[in-house]
């Protein structure tokens, strides 16, 4: 989108074109990536997306939601910059009223940031009202929900510890050799996990469920190959789910 004019973009959102949203976060992923990650991958995805429809990919939303420590490591990272809920929830709204005012009315939102997805969903709903509700459709999905069981099999083997541990680890370092090889260190990678796994949150969070590195589980069983076979799989599945529910 930031590289079309306007009269391009006119034409594309009253011909029926999807508009693509990603949303991310600029957050610690451990000694060997970016903080870019929750960014960076998402908008892979959307860029492939986005050629196997009528698809166009807006500028992302580069902020998220507080990191969690059960999800992203926390807060305590130099580097995580995160914005409040409220912050967030306006700023959907705000871009997706105008992305309305524009005539778009097909819209798929990706998250990146395990953080963001009710604030989403929140922002978009504030976005409609009575009068655009009946003709606007809006997909909103976390690409990691649509990797299939036999996939994860694969990539994890018996060793998957479900999406919200999988921070800075297997997928998203994976993902990211493929995606962006350029600014990952393999050589500092590492794996790592929190002496205890709480499935409740303490504030302050208690030492023992942070890591010390940022990663929370096993970054250096990513490859190329994993990266690839989840990369496809997103895509494929995505732009699967744009033609049942969203064309
Ligand atoms: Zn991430
Ligand atoms: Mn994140």
């Amino acid at each position: 989108m930031d590289r079309m004019s306007w009269k391009d973009l006119e034409k594309a959102a009253s011909g029926g074109y999807v508009l693509t949203l990603v949303v991310g976060s600029t957050e610690q992923h451990g000694p060997h990536l970016p903080l870019g990650v929750d960014v960076f991958i998402p908008m892979g995805i959307a860029e492939r997306v986005a050629k196997n429809i009528k698809g166009i990919v807006a500028p992302p939303i580069t902020y998220g939601y507080y990191s969690q420590p059960r999800s992203g490591g926390g807060q305590t990272f130099i580097g995580t910059t995160s914005v409040s809920s409220s912050c967030l929830l306006s700023l959907i709204t705000d871009i997706m009223t105008e992305f309305l005012r524009h005539g778009f009315r097909k819209f798929l939102i990706i998250n990146g940031h395990f953080e963001n997805m009710p604030i989403i969903s929140e922002g978009v709903e504030k976005a409609l009202d009575p009068t655009n509700r009946s003709h606007v459709k809006v997909l909103i999905l976390n690409y990691w929900d649509l990797i299939t069981e036999d996939v994860i099999e694969k990539v994890f083997h018996k060793d998957f510890p479900g999406w919200d541990v999988e921070h800075a680890s297997i997928a998203e370092t994976s993902m990211m050799m493929l995606l962006r090889p350029d600014i990952v260190q393999m050589d500092k990678a590492t794996d790592d996990m929190a002496q205890r796994r709480l499935r409740y949150d303490v504030i302050p969070p208690p030492k023992e469920i942070l890591t010390k590195s940022g990663v929370l589980w096993k970054a250096t069983l990513a490859s190329r190959e994993k990266g690839q076979l989840l990369l496809d799989t997103a895509v494929r599945e995505i732009v699967a789910a744009v033609k049942r529910d969203l064309l």
